[in-house]
C-alpha cells in the first residue's frame, strides 16, 4: 500500500510540476505587464527588444531558452535568466503542493501562485499589487473561514497588526502593501509556527540587508522589498518551521 501511494504522489508531483513550468511561463507575462499597465492577455507575446512575434516554439518553458541559449531567435538581445528561473520555481513550488497536506493542498497552491509574481513585482517596483495581494488573501481567508480553521485567522490579525504598527509608528518601516501581504502570510503560517516565521523571515532580512550594504547595492536607509523576504521566510517555516520548533523545545523538556 504504501508503495502504491508513493508512487501515485510521485506522477501527481510530476503532473504539476509540469503544470507549473506552463504557469510560470504565464507569470512570466504577469510580472512584466502588470507593472507598465499593460494588458495581461493581449496582445500575444513577443520579444521586448525587437518586438517580433514569439511562436510556440519559442514559447516552451525552460527548454526554448537553453535551446535558444538565452537569446531572441529574431534579433539575438540576451533573454533574462530570471525567465526560466521564474518557470522553475513555480513548477517546483506547485509540485511541492503534494506535501501541503498539513496548511491544505489549495491555499498552499493559490498562496505560491499570487505570491510569485507579487514577490517578482515588489523587486521590480517596491510596490505590492493590488489587484494580486487582495483577492490572495480573500481566497486564503474564506478558506480558512468555512473549514473553521481560527489559528490560520488568528495568526493572521496578529502580523497584520504587528506590520501596520511598524509601518504607521516607524519611519522607513515597513510600507502598507507589506502589512497588507503578511495577512496572506498569517492565512498560511498558525501558532506556533507564527514565532517561527518571525524569527527565520527577520533574520533572512537582515542577511539580505547587510549583504546588500556590504555589496553597496543598498544605503542603510533604502527601502528593501520584504515581501519576497516574507515569502521565501514563509516556505522556510512550512518546509523547517515544524522539525525547528521540536529542536527548540527538545533543549528545555
Ligand atoms: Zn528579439
Amino acid at each position: 500500500m504504501f508503495f502504491i501511494a508513493y508512487n501515485y504522489g510521485m506522477i501527481v508531483g510530476a503532473l504539476l510540476f509540469v503544470v507549473g513550468l506552463i504557469m510560470g511561463s504565464f507569470l512570466n507575462v504577469v510580472i512584466y505587464r502588470l507593472p507598465r499597465g499593460e494588458n495581461i492577455v493581449h496582445p500575444p507575446s513577443h520579444c521586448p527588444n525587437c518586438g517580433h512575434r514569439l511562436v510556440a516554439l519559442d514559447l516552451v518553458p525552460v527548454l526554448s531558452y537553453v535551446f535558444l541559449g538565452g537569446k531572441c531567435r529574431y534579433c539575438g538581445a540576451n533573454i533574462s535568466l530570471r525567465y526560466p528561473l521564474v518557470e522553475l520555481l513555480t513548477g517546483f513550488l506547485l509540485a511541492a503542493t503534494v506535501f501541503a497536506k498539513d496548511v491544505g493542498y489549495i491555499p498552499y497552491a493559490t498562496f505560491a501562485l499570487f505570491s510569485i509574481p507579487i514577490a517578482f513585482i515588489d523587486i521590480d517596483t517596491m510596490t505590492i499589487p493590488e489587484v494580486l495581494v487582495y483577492p490572495l488573501i480573500a481566497l486564503l481567508a474564506l478558506y480558512r473561514v468555512l473549514n473553521h480553521q481560527w489559528a490560520f485567522v488568528s495568526s493572521a490579525l496578529f502580523l497584520f497588526v504587528i506590520h501596520y504598527l511598524v509601518h504607521h509608528f516607524v519611519p522607513h518601516g515597513f510600507g502598507l502593501g507589506d502589512a497588507v501581504y503578511s495577512l496572506a502570510v498569517g492565512l498560511m503560517v498558525r501558532w506556533p509556527l507564527t514565532l517561527v516565521w518571525f524569527i527565520l523571515t527577520y533574520a533572512l532580512g537582515t542577511l539580505i540587508g547587510v549583504a546588500l550594504i556590504v555589496r553597496k547595492r543598498a544605503g542603510r536607509k533604502s527601502p528593501i522589498p520584504f515581501a519576497p523576504i516574507m515569502f521565501v521566510g514563509t516556505l522556510l517555516a512550512l518546509t523547517a518551521g515544524k522539525p525547528i520548533l521540536d529542536w527548540y523545545l527538545g533543549l528545555f523538556f
